[in-house]
């Protein structure tokens, strides 16, 4: 079957099928599939169904339909939608419900989307291998015993799966790409201040970014369209105007290779042959020094954790979801609820952040962290001035098995040594499948997203 939207519309269109049918045809490999992959954690049938039938009849009278009317999407469990749970993965926010819809959801609802359930993920976006959630892993759904990636892993693998037509990730060093990457899709992080953060509980509060992940690059660059742009709510989205994609978007032609030492032979081979064909398709190719490798990961770590430490304080048993059953006093419901509600990783992070800003450290830490970034960012700037697009592996690696990693955190911290850039800078970063479950990711000036679209879709015509 072909899954994508834009098929189905056609389908639609001829009288073949109806929107209610498509939903009806995800619920069943959803039922079929999940309790294997546990890539969902809840499922909104009913409302699913009766906003296809809503659909269905609109069209039957002949009215016009909103630009992705049928359009089926799981959301990560960090992206609140009003009237439904909403957790992080993580037993902190047992029982909690959303009171309000964050912005992307409100703007996919009025363009006809179809929010068809909740996704799985790491426990508030902290993972590689969607390993940390407290409702389970979540099984890569095309190599049994594989991770999907992380932290977006249980929104990936439902794409992957075929149960929606895209999923809504969020990144903050690589969540949306990594596990796109693992799982053969295109995933999107976008710039940073391009699509707003209104109610995406909050990890690294100025890396954060959501963003699509979908088999096809045609259906991601609708959503992004949708979700993109000034919202009112997030004081850190950027009025910049949003021109639509088109295809008469000249492809990029100057592209510089970041490689790193230590890739993984197989994406170092397939790299090695798109860079050739690149060269034989006129491109200016070239692969330039990067000096920053060693500091990526160490400056994504002080950073990140020290802003989450402090976004998490707000869990504490008295405002949302978990308490403790055990307390006597203030200080210890404060306490015991934070020791039995959060994860291993999560409190691991809390720690090494509260330290980073700990007096007596802060200037050695963070101050120091905040300069590499900076630099980091001028320095992208430089190349951007010279190349059209930095391109890259996505990860190091093809998918790593179930709990191979899981006893390593720093080999775990490691694979997200190509990722955490763009976080660190703010610029757009595509994910590419390149070729099977390895990606190219392809970076570009800030706000330049159509560009990247246009990059891949000139990978796309090198490659047929
Ligand atoms: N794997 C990275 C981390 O654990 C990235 C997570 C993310 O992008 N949310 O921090």
């Amino acid at each position: 079957m072909n899954h994508s939207y834009y098929a189905l519309r056609r389908a639609v269109e001829r009288g073949d099928t109806t929107f209610t049918e498509r939903v009806e045809s995800f619920l069943q490999k959803i039922y079929s599939d999940n309790p294997r992959l546990n890539a969902l954690l809840e499922v909104y049938d009913t409302e699913a169904i009766e906003a296809a039938q809503n659909w269905d009849k609109l069209y039957q009278r002949g009215q016009p339909l909103p630009p992705l009317a049928g359009l089926v999407y799981v959301h990560k469990d960090n992206i609140a939608v009003a009237g439904h749970r909403l957790g992080a993965a993580s037993r902190i926010l047992e029982g909690y419900v959303s009171p309000f819809d964050a912005t992307v959801i409100e703007r996919l609802r009025n363009a006809g989307a179809i929010c068809i359930g909740r996704a799985n993920c790491d426990e508030f976006a902290m993972g590689s291998s969607n390993e940390n959630s407290a409702y389970g892993p979540v099984q890569h759904p095309l190599l049994e015993g594989y991770v999907p990636g992380g932290s977006s892993g249980g929104s990936a693998a439902a794409a992957a799966a075929g149960f929606c037509h895209v999923a809504l990730g969020s990144d903050t060093g690589g969540s949306i790409r990594q596990p796109a990457a693992f799982c053969g899709l295109y995933g999107l992080k976008p710039t940073y201040g391009r699509v707003s953060r209104y109610g995406l509980i909050a990890y690294a509060s100025s890396f954060d970014q959501i963003g699509p992940i979908a088999p096809s690059l045609q259906e991601l660059i609708a959503v992004y369209e949708v979700i993109a742009g000034f919202d009112p709510k997030d004081a850190t989205t950027a009025s910049i105007s949003l021109e639509p994609f088109s295809h008469e978007m000249p492809p990029p032609k100057r592209w510089a290779f970041l490689l790193p030492k230590g890739l993984h032979s197989e994406v170092e081979t397939a790299f090695h042959s798109l860079i050739n064909k690149l060269h034989n398709a006129g491109m200016e190719v070239e692969s330039v020094d990067f000096p920053y490798w060693d500091y990526l990961i160490p400056t994504y770590y002080i950073l990140t954790t020290a802003e989450a430490s402090s976004n998490l304080a707000r869990y504490d048993g008295v405002r949302y979801g978990y308490r403790t059953q055990e307390a006597s006093s203030i200080e210890s419901l404060y306490a015991r609820s934070r020791s039995e509600g959060f994860g291993r990783e999560v409190k691991r992070r809390i720690l090494l952040g509260t330290f980073v800003l700990s007096t007596g450290y802060y200037d050695a830490y963070y101050t120091r962290a905040q300069k590499v970034r900076r630099l980091l960012y001028d320095y992208t700037e430089s190349l951007l001035q010279r190349y059209d697009v930095i391109a890259m592996p996505t990860s190091a690696t093809p998918p790593f098995r179930l709990g191979e990693k899981t006893q390593d955190p720093i080999q775990m911290y490691l694979s997200d040594l190509l990722t955490v850039y763009a976080n660190l800078t703010g610029h757009p970063a595509l994910q590419i499948p390149l070729q099977g479950f390895i990606g190219l990711q392809v970076m570009g000036g800030l706000f330049a997203e159509n560009r990247l679209f246009a990059a891949a879709y000139a990978l796309d015509t090198l490659a047929q």
